[in-house]
């Protein structure tokens, strides 16, 4: 028998205690992912002491990709003075305000400590400033793990619309209470006339209208100004709140990804890079929708809370985190990735593969088809199918390359076009592999 590895070993110990051997399924592949021992800028270093670009920055978490200095020396000097208090740190007020000076729309803020908190918050605010109960979402659009979001997020080619016509509210986890898919209303994400008609019908049911505008899941193409047209009339027309999902996409702007696509959503809701690596989300939006989380009148529209919540750890790893992520590093950023998905689309084409990679700015998704992507439903049936992807990611995990498994990727600001272009002949090269 071939030695085992380190990292083979670590996955065989944790079977025993850990169901599926490991905690998180989005990051999970078969037979099971390297063990990281440590990291340092865009370089990971697993338990077999390989080095690997990374590309997945714990899903898109790592704008500075890992062990950056200023965060590392901020949380040091947090932790020296205490990680969690029962009382408000001066901390939570510094990160507040970074964020709310960045973004004019955004005048408040309330932290919580993960995306799913933050959509799952915003949403609740929804409710309790329209009384009304259902909300909508995009077919295929992940949004976390709170229950309205898990509908409608997978489903199989043949069973996409329900009895009525319309995208079917199909539930991911197996018990989940119907009334939860009844009150999910899903959208067609590539089809904006079809959008229209559904919430023409439907709107005056809707909470709340929850939109990423750069949605991993769906395939990551980039909102249309007639997707967020239908959904911006709906919203004024029938008095439904839009809640822009930012907990990947608000790095694509300096001011929040709304303000990139000219939008002024109700309630927005953050996460990932601006807990600088920490656990970290946040719901944020004009004053008058804040209210409903204000609980000093008594008790409040919503309690939004929790043990953790705005822990000063986080706020110190946000704080440096956001100072360096200047409108100077943003745009820096972008136009490298713009420059990587051309010059690989460019690559790809040249060499007559059948691929692409969607994306906007430093966000990046491989597609192993020429035919254009409007939803997911056509990423859904691509005819070279998720294993060709997994045999992608495979391969260029085999070169070196960290991608999550679904071929998707984010720069971080330590990268350059060193690194870049290191990955466009590494995708050319697995591509081509994959495909012949
Ligand atoms: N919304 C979006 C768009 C996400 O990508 C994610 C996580 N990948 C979430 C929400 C949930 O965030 P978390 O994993 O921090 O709960």
């Amino acid at each position: 028998d071939a030695p085992i590895s380190r990292s083979g070993a670590a996955f065989q110990r944790a079977r025993a205690v850990i169901p599926g051997g490991s905690m998180r399924p989005s990051s999970w592949f078969p037979p099971h992912p390297p063990y990281a021992a440590r990291g340092e800028g865009c370089w990971v270093t697993d338990l077999e002491g390989r080095r690997l670009l990374d590309c997945s920055n714990n899903f898109f978490s790592l704008i500075h990709g890992h062990a950056f200095p200023p965060v590392v020396k901020a949380i040091q000097e947090a932790a020296a003075l205490g990680t969690a208090f029962g009382l408000p740190t001066p901390q939570e007020n510094g990160l507040a305000e970074a964020i709310i000076a960045r973004a004019p729309h955004l005048e408040q803020i309330r932290f919580c400590n993960s995306g799913t908190e933050a959509v799952m918050f915003a949403i609740k605010g929804a409710r309790a400033i329209t009384g009304r109960s259902a909300i909508a979402k995009f077919e295929g659009a992940y949004h976390g793990a709170y229950d309205h979001m898990e509908i409608g997020y997978e489903s199989a080619p043949g069973a996409w619309d329900g009895p009525d016509g319309d995208p079917a509210s199909t539930p991911y986890a197996r018990g989940t209470p119907a009334a939860v898919a009844a009150d999910t209303v899903i959208l067609p994400y590539g089809d904006p006339a079809r959008c229209a008609d559904i919430l023409r019908r439907k709107g005056t049911r809707l909470a709340g209208i929850v939109l990423d505008p750069l949605a991993s899941r769906i395939g990551m193409m980039p909102a249309s100004p007639e997707l967020l047209a239908v959904v911006q009339e709906a919203c004024a027309r029938d008095g439904i709140l839009l809640i822009f999902d930012e907990v990947i996409a608000f790095r694509m702007h300096h001011a929040g990804a709304h303000t990139l696509f000219g939008v002024t959503p109700d309630l927005v809701a953050l996460g990932k890079i601006i807990g600088g690596g920490l656990p970290a989300g946040a719901v944020a939006g004009p004053a008058a929708r804040m209210a409903i989380y204000d609980h000093t009148g008594g008790r409040p529209g919503v309690a939004l809370g929790g043990t953790f919540s705005a822990n000063p750890l986080t706020m110190a790893a946000g704080m440096a985190t956001l100072a360096a992520y200047d409108t100077a590093a943003v745009a820096r950023l972008s136009s490298l990735g713009d420059d990587f998905r051309q010059a690989t689309n460019a690559a790809f084409r040249a060499a007559g593969l059948k691929a692409q990679l969607a994306g906007m700015g430093a966000l990046f998704r491989l597609h192993l088809t020429d035919a254009p992507i409007r939803d997911y439903r056509s990423v859904a049936t691509i005819p070279a199918g998720k294993g060709a992807i997994a045999a992608v990611h495979a391969a260029l995990l085999a070169r070196g390359a960290l991608l999550t498994p679904n071929a998707s990727g984010a720069l971080s600001t330590p990268m350059t076009a060193a690194e870049t272009d290191l990955l466009t002949g590494w995708l050319v090269e697995v591509v081509r592999e994959v495909t012949a």
